[in-house]
């Protein structure tokens, strides 16, 4: 295994609440696993006329309680050890949130922001292409996610439709509107954050005065960042891969994001601070993670001030690093709670596609709000009345709910 290898990441977490979930070895055994898992090559026509070969991934981990569900990175840091513990995390998510389906996860080893427009195009049609006769709206449904987009799902829906012959809107989730992409998934995750971190913070009794660092301002973080600002909170720093910047009265989200769309990042903004350290080690109450996988290791934990921690990326703090953070009494809202409201809106995306009935974004946005409150509530029993974390809470009602759906088929 790979180090800081997020597969063992996974299985660790698994194996921590095995007998708290009551998992049977052989129910465990399945689940250290994905069901299938895909290599694809795809070779694409660069401008230039030559061919480039790029490798894929597809693995569907687990979907006893439903079609695979999960999406598709591109990245140049994608592995096979990543996509497979990306598609563990989605098969607790969906239970967390309890959507009826399972997890699957793909990716693209590339960095796209070096393609033309037209190479990403042939790439993402070649790359559905190459998984085509394994996805479909009832057996796995693809999405966006670091570095994939509505316009990115298009070509791939277009692609797929093609090849089936038919319209299958469902397969895909996160479509741009015109194609049938559901009101608010564009901000979901950060959304689903949101009310689940205004639960928690209700309970612990902090409040608005709470000073908030973001590491990672793309999709998740900034939707995030003016999410918490419209609703009266201070994000004092933030950050992206290039550096950080900080203001201790609350930085202008607007301002911030159009200075990042201008020069490509946050630091250098002039209503704010460049950071001199990690904004990791940042003094601040609460620390949303938007990036990457392992941002908090034990290499840092002990550094870390935040009292409350929420993991809108995916595993962002390795179970080392969750240790040291718990015997500091620091509160961790898991990233299959924290970030599920993503997956989340993709559920309602296809319920929408399957009806040929569209809501407003005020009606998508109910559903979403009740999703996350009952799953964060679900996850507080589950903590409670095993006296852990959030984080076992969490994989306990997960990993019950999916080994009973196992059992039910067997
Ligand atoms: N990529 C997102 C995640 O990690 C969303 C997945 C989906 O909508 O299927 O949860």
């Amino acid at each position: 295994m790979e180090k800081n290898s997020a597969f063992q990441n996974a299985l660790d977490q698994l194996v921590s609440v095995k007998e708290q979930a009551g998992l049977e070895d052989d129910i465990y055994e399945q689940l250290k696993k994905p069901k299938r898992f895909m290599e694809v090559s795809i070779p694409v026509r660069m401008d230039d006329g030559r061919m480039k070969v790029f490798t894929g991934y597809r693995s569907q981990f687990n979907d006893a309680r439903g079609p695979y569900k999960g999406g598709i990175r591109f990245h140049e840091r994608v592995s096979e050890d990543e996509v497979k513990a990306l598609s563990m995390w989605m098969t607790w998510k969906t239970a967390v949130i309890d959507i009826p389906l399972g997890g699957g996860k793909g990716g693209v080893i590339v960095n796209p922001k070096e393609l033309s427009a037209g190479e990403l195009e042939r790439l993402s049609r070649g790359y559905i292409r190459a998984i085509a006769p394994f996805i479909g709206e009832r057996v796995d449904i693809p999405a966006p996610d670091v570095y994939t987009d509505p316009r990115i799902m298009a070509w791939m829906l277009d692609e797929y439709e093609q090849i089936v012959g038919h319209k299958a809107p469902g397969v895909i989730t996160g479509k741009p509107l015109s194609i049938g992409g559901s009101k608010a998934r564009g901000y979901s995750t950060a959304q689903g954050g949101f009310y689940v971190l205004e639960e928690l913070l209700n309970k612990i009794g902090l409040g608005k005065e709470a000073r908030i660092s973001i590491q990672g301002f793309g999709n998740a973080g900034a939707n995030m960042a003016e999410i918490m600002a419209k609703n009266g909170y201070k994000i004092t720093a933030a950050s992206d891969t290039k550096g950080g910047v900080s203001d201790p009265g609350g930085l202008d989200i607007k301002k911030l994001e159009e200075h990042k769309k201008a020069t490509g990042s946050v630091i250098g903004f002039a209503g704010g601070e460049n950071l001199k350290g990690d904004i990791l080690e940042a003094e601040t109450d609460i620390l949303i993670l938007a990036a990457l996988e392992n941002a908090i290791t034990k290499e840092n934990a002990e550094n870390v001030k935040a009292k409350v921690i929420l993991e809108l990326a995916n595993g962002p703090v390795s179970p080392e690093a969750d240790e040291i953070l718990n015997e500091k009494g620091t509160v961790i809202v898991p990233d299959i709670l924290a970030n599920a409201g993503g997956v989340g809106v993709s559920y309602l995306e296809q319920v929408q596609n399957a009806y040929m009935y569209y809501w407003s974004e005020v009606e998508v946005l109910a559903k979403l709000k009740e999703m996350m409150i009952k799953g964060f509530n679900d996850v507080w029993n589950a903590k409670e009345a095993n006296k852990t974390s959030m984080r076992n809470g969490a994989y306990i009602l997960a990993v019950t709910r999916v080994a009973q759906a196992m059992r039910d088929r067997s």
